[in-house]
């Protein structure tokens, strides 16, 4: 009831994200959470009537969907990733689809596939477009945007948010980095969207070819690591680089970050998130059930991304209100679990932040060692960068940034091994599976 009528009043008064944002400040606390229980009771309710699967697993676990008011009344029932490449699309659709997207980066062989209803992606455009506004982005700015179209949502993402802003908007989307840059430059772009890998190549151009005036990049689609983040702002001067943070099952909306990079305010009036099982930092798995779905609602479902609730206190900006996750550490099929430690990409990103000797494309194996584990680091030196140099840079960030880490090296519970390689040669323009647990093959060698 009170979130039909919150519903109503938003899209009859509030139509501009500059008005929703505005009201996102004023609303009384506790609100959101009262929203977000209301939606979720009455989403399980209509998934249960609605979705084959749903109705299914309701009926295994012994879950009664009209007594369901938390994450917590499901007990152990979680949507899963295997659940979505399984199972019949049409076993999660509740009314008639319009628009149909697949996941991207998934080894499998199959692709999720996640169906929507034209009016869905309007109204995630609406919230992504608050998120953007936050950030800076307004209906005079010029946008170009690199997002690639292919079975992809990223670029519909945009589209529906720079639409609900009005800005204007040219997509050049996923070109050779340099004919991007030829071409987009005619427009002067204030504002530049796309994918981290893509846009590093096209800021290589600006940085030999020229700049113009930037104020924002806003990338999503994938991790985004600090030493990338002040490497692209180094070059576009004065341009802020923003991340946002999405899932294809969630129109690429989770979150958007806070002007602070203090990680992302979630979209919560969209989606209702937990965190699962946190280990003793608060790193946990997120999952979430989706709020305003029609076609495809999502329930509890685990997105093997592994973050922790913001916890450095609150930030100042607009969307203060809205919950924020810190940043993902990594996917939970990516944990590896070694002599180092239980590791992830971000621990190796944080190792190579500061470390200009380098390119972005590295990869990392952990293979069996003589006595215990290796930790095979594949760097890119970039012109005339000597090995050694770049070595004791990565031992000094250890070092201070991994402490207990550091201890274990010198007391020879692991060993370290680097390969250098020439620039552009490890990803050949792939998307990088950045750390590989390679000590399974060994045993079955
Ligand atoms: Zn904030």
């Amino acid at each position: 009831m009170l979130e039909g009528i919150f519903d109503f009043l938003d899209r009859r008064f509030l139509r501009t994200p500059e008005n929703r944002l505005w009201m996102a400040q004023r609303l009384p606390p506790g609100l959101i959470t009262r929203l977000q229980a209301g939606k979720f009771a009455a989403t399980v309710r209509y998934a249960a009537q609605h979705s084959r699967f749903y109705r299914e697993k309701f009926r295994e676990h012994g879950i009664d969907p009209a007594q369901v008011r938390t994450h917590a009344d499901l007990g152990d029932f979680f949507t899963t990733p295997e659940d979505l490449r399984e199972r019949p699309v049409e076993d999660f659709l509740c009314a008639k689809p319009e628009f149909g997207f697949e996941t991207t980066g998934t080894s499998m062989g199959i692709n999720k596939r996640v169906y929507f209803s034209y009016q869905e992606m309007f109204d995630y455009g609406r919230d992504g477009a608050v998120g953007l506004y936050n950030l800076g982005l307004r209906p005079e700015d010029v946008v170009a945007d690199g997002f690639d179209y292919s079975f992809w949502n990223a670029p519909f993402t945009a589209y529906y948010s720079i639409m609900a802003i009005g800005a204007f908007h040219v997509i050049g989307a996923f070109v050779e980095p340099q004919e991007f840059y030829d071409r987009i430059k005619v427009y002067k772009p204030n504002v530049i969207m796309g994918v981290p890998t893509h846009l590093v190549r096209v800021t290589e151009v600006a940085e030999r070819c020229g700049t113009w005036p930037v104020k924002l990049v806003f990338l999503g689609g994938e991790n985004l690591s600090e030493r990338t983040r002040q490497y692209m702002e180094g070059v576009w001067r004065g341009a802020k680089v923003h991340l946002s943070y999405g899932q294809t099952e969630a129109f690429g909306m989770n979150g958007v970050e806070c002007p602070e990079k203090g990680g992302y305010h979630l979209g919560a009036l969209a989606l209702t998130s937990e965190i699962l099982h946190p280990d003793e930092e608060g790193y946990g798995e997120l999952a979430y059930t989706t709020l305003n779905r029609t076609v495809m609602p999502l329930i509890r479902y685990r997105s093997a991304d592994i973050t922790r609730w913001a916890s450095d206190g609150e930030c100042h900006c607009g969307l203060r209100i809205m919950p924020r996750i810190g940043k993902i550490i990594g996917r939970s099929d990516e944990l590896i679990n070694c002599s180092m430690g239980n590791i992830s990409p971000y621990w190796f990103e944080e190792m190579l932040r500061g470390v200009p000797e380098v390119t972005d494309d590295w990869q990392v194996f952990v293979r069996r060692g003589d006595r215990d584990d290796r930790i095979e680091f594949h760097l890119e030196l970039v012109n005339g960068a000597s090995p050694e140099e770049v070595k004791n840079l990565i031992f000094r960030n250890i070092e201070s940034r991994f402490p207990d880490c550091w201890r274990y090296y010198q007391k020879r519970f692991f060993e370290f091994d680097f390969q250098f390689h020439a620039p552009r040669t490890i990803s050949e323009g792939r998307k990088l599976k950045r750390l590989i647990d390679a000590r399974r093959d060994a045993w079955n060698q």
